[in-house]
């Protein structure tokens, strides 16, 4: 656990939030400043800071992340569809340092740039 990282703290039980999603070595809870109907993050419980980090050792984490992203989606209401995006790093418009998939489904209020 990264000490000064607000979602190593969230999956560690220090910060709140609200979990659609644990197990397999990731968590889903909703994110804090939606832009769609739902908005949910994917997050490996151990911290990697970003995409540019997965190794080899991550091919199986990689595709979790995605299943329960896929997982989550269809629980929630979205088997039509929905978006999955990463921001990689500063420049790409990451904002918390650990690794995490957006997923958004339903009415997009604003689409990521
Ligand atoms: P990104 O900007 O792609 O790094 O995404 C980070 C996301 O984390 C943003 O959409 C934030 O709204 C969200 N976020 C930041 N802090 C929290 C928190 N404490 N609980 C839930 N979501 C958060
Ligand atoms: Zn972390």
């Amino acid at each position: 656990m990264a000490q000064e990282c607000v979602f190593c703290r969230i999956i560690a039980g220090e910060l709140p939030a609200d979990f659609v999603y644990r197990g397999r070595g990731v968590v889903g809870f909703r994110d804090i400043h939606p832009v769609a109907d739902t908005h949910v993050l994917v997050v490996p419980e151990i911290h990697i800071q970003d995409l540019r980090d997965l190794g080899e050792e991550h091919a199986g984490l990689w595709l979790t992340l995605a299943q329960v992203a896929n997982q989550v989606a269809r629980e929630l209401g979205h088997a039509d569809g929905y978006r999955f995006y990463v921001s990689v790093g500063a420049a790409g418009g990451q904002t918390v340092p650990h690794l995490h998939v957006h997923v958004l489904g339903g009415a997009m209020r604003r689409i990521p740039v």
